[in-house]
């Protein structure tokens, strides 16, 4: 069976209730010839012409990006300048310029978040979304990913499409984003899994480069059919590792825990948040107005989805200089398992006196990184100050060495999640009617646009009777980042 193509309404002329269980989790958005399109949206003389982005201007060099025009004649990323010259003597080249795209990709986040909270950034053309509560139901998704579409084009420039995929997993979401081009729109249900991915090839897979294609070659796996006919324990021993039987549950739809045993579906285990800084506020101060605005949106989702959250993680990285990277790399200690890593360059250090790990990582884009996060848990609730409370109170735990003066991204991640229904009654009075303020706040946010209220004034700091928060220490999640 094919997957829902979504770009023509499936549910238009079927009325029969979706299955309870047959919902979505994650919206990939993947950009189309992202460079390209930049190029033509900035040069109007430029769209509907075959154009490749080239790192520098001679005939020795690849292009890095193809207008789709360029693609419908058979140049692509990595067709060297001679050939495309051969196969088109017209092709307009145009040397690259990482700032513009960099910019453009800001201003697409910026776009998304205007529908969707952006969850994940993949890459520089990529946004990931997680959907909660009713977003979950695949005509409320469906009408996201097309609302996320339309902001794109209104928000950014009409030559910027992209393919979305959505899915109850993150890892087939971005499969599902990269099943239809340009301008794709594809729904991978948990009922249509894995039956939907017979026909992609291996390769298709995110994470499966030339080295592990080889390892799966050698091992006799060479079709998607046979490695989907492949049970758990089978997946398994093919990677060696739990990636295996990650894999094994991701691609039949289910969420996996880092054992790589399946986490339970019946309740939503998390809701993330993050953004990637600008160059301009990449500062310990334009982090945490980051971390603030992030934490209002969290906090006001919850309450729309009627959800309440019992901890709270926060994930900083910061941005390295070539000094810093190159001496935490001196004291590596274990390599990444991941399969994942095969372009980037990892390296994992340990600090003993604060006992988190951390990693310095080196991103496509050359930028060095490490990062720091924290976990804390609660009584669970759902009103923005006693969660703006406990963001404080992480924030006031980061390391503050050198190496910590330029976060370049900031993540909020809220788990333990129940419906309100659920929430015990607590034993306390609420002093400050933190509830029907969140709820007021709402109100007027909905009627007046999402930032007519801050509230960093609102409350004074309630020193006297702090919210009692138990923290745990997480690892950075850098080996869970397989996109
Ligand atoms: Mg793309």
């Amino acid at each position: 069976m094919a997957p829902a193509d979504m770009s023509a309404d499936p549910f238009a002329s079927d009325h029969r209730p979706t299955p309870d269980a047959d919902r979505f989790s994650f919206i990939h958005v993947d950009l189309n010839s992202f460079f390209a399109s930049v190029e033509q949206q900035i040069h109007p003389e430029y769209r509907d012409k075959p154009l490749a982005v080239v790192p520098t201007i001679g005939d020795t060099t690849v292009a890095i990006a193809a207008s789709y025009e360029a693609k419908a004649l058979g140049i692509k990323t990595g067709t060297r300048v001679s050939d495309m010259k051969k196969i088109c003597p017209g092709i307009i080249l145009v040397q690259g310029d990482h700032t513009t795209y960099a910019e453009f990709s800001h201003r697409i986040h910026a776009a998304v978040e205007r529908v969707c909270p952006v969850a994940h950034v993949p890459s520089i053309d990529e946004v990931a979304c997680q959907l909660i509560g009713r977003e979950r139901e695949p005509p409320r998704a469906r009408q996201i990913a097309l609302d996320i579409k339309q902001a794109i084009k209104d928000d950014v420039g009409s030559t910027l499409r992209c393919s979305i995929g959505m899915a109850p997993n993150r890892y087939l979401a971005k499969i599902a984003s990269d099943m239809q081009k340009p301008d794709g729109l594809i729904g991978l249900l948990p009922s249509q899994l894995p039956r939907a991915l017979l026909q992609l090839e291996l390769r298709d897979l995110p994470g499966v480069g030339a080295r592990t294609e080889q390892m799966l070659i050698r091992k006799g796996i060479t079709t998607m059919p046979q490695l989907l006919a492949l049970d758990r324990e089978g997946m398994h021993k093919l990677w060696n590792s739990v990636w295996g039987d990650r894999l094994y549950h991701w691609l039949r739809g289910h969420d996996t825990g880092d054992d790589g045993a399946p986490v339970s579906q019946e309740m939503q285990k998390s809701l993330g948040h993050s953004h990637v800084l600008g160059p301009q506020h990449r500062s310990p101060a334009g982090a945490w107005a980051v971390a603030h605005k992030l934490l209002h949106k969290a906090a006001m989702r919850l309450r729309m989805e009627k959800m309440c959250a019992g901890s709270m993680s926060l994930t900083i990285r910061y941005q390295l200089t070539r000094e810093q990277a190159d001496s935490a790399k001196g004291t590596q200690l274990r390599r990444n398992e991941t399969p994942y890593a095969e372009s980037e360059e990892d390296t994992e250090h340990w600090d003993s006196r604060n006992g988190r790990t951390g990693k310095v990582k080196q991103h496509q884009s050359g930028l060095r990184h490490g990062g720091w996060g924290m976990e804390a848990r609660f009584t669970s609730c759902q009103d923005t100050f006693t969660l703006l409370e406990t963001l404080r109170a992480l924030w006031a735990q980061q390391p503050t060495g050198p190496e910590q003066q330029r976060p370049f991204f900031v993540g909020i991640s809220m788990s333990r999640l129940i419906p309100e229904s659920e929430q015990q009654p607590t034993l306390f009075v609420d002093p400050d009617k933190r509830g029907e303020l969140s709820r007021t706040l709402d109100k007027m946010n909905l009627k007046y646009g999402h930032t007519t209220l801050h509230f960093a004034g609102m409350l004074p700091a309630r020193e006297s009777a702090p919210t009692r928060i138990a923290f745990t220490q997480i690892p950075v999640q850098y080996g869970k980042d397989y996109m």
